[in-house]
């Protein structure tokens, strides 16, 4: 129970300094959404200056434009009014670590937390798992440059996000902390 009480003083200190944020509106001030990876070493918050209220962050394994992460960025303008939109992934992507037949594969042997020794995955127990991986696309990445274009290109030509929309790509490098342009995938989002 150690983490759910550390969560829960830390959020009765926000609470207590919490302030003017209630009246805050909530279409986002700043009128932009960021698509990003869950990676925790990712905090958008700090890494593009945002306070609560500013803009919409949307998070999945790999900051990838998945169907559902494009539902989020239309509404994110549709209802909301987000104007400018940017795809970031960041190196050292866990994502790039396995494929979609390794997790299918692992997942079918065990569902525990798998091991990785820096090549390979591993079950550390072998209790039996279930072969629902082997039906799901994990939208894994192979070459991070083209995964930014990759997913910049598949917004781009959704038929819901109008045209009009700037869509940048960029990479977080993680050993840094510095957004690094992709230049063609910032190309392919420009406003048609
Ligand atoms: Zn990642």
């Amino acid at each position: 129970m150690a983490i759910l009480d550390e969560i829960l003083e830390a959020n009765r200190g926000y609470v207590g300094g919490f302030g003017e944020r209630g009246k805050l509106p909530l279409p986002p001030g700043r009128k932009f959404a960021i698509l990003t990876c869950m990676d925790a070493r990712l905090d958008p918050a700090k890494y593009a200056g945002l306070s609560e209220g500013d803009a919409h962050v949307i998070r999945n394994a790999g900051g990838r434009a998945s169907d559902d992460a494009i539902r989020s960025l239309v509404i994110s303008h549709k209802l909301l009014g987000t104007a400018t939109w940017f795809v970031i992934h960041h190196t050292n992507c866990g994502m790039e670590l396995f494929s979609d037949g390794v997790i299918a594969d692992l997942l079918e042997d065990d569902l525990g937390t798998a091991e990785f020794d820096g090549e390979r995955w591993t079950n550390p127990h072998h209790r039996g798992g279930h072969c629902a991986g082997h039906f799901i696309k994990w939208h894994t990445i192979a070459n991070q440059e083209a995964s930014v274009v990759q997913d910049v290109r598949r917004i781009r030509e959704h038929p819901l996000a109008p045209r009009n929309i700037p869509i940048y790509g960029f990479i977080y490098d993680v050993k840094t902390g510095r957004l690094n342009e992709v230049a063609a995938a910032t190309s392919a989002g420009r406003v048609v």
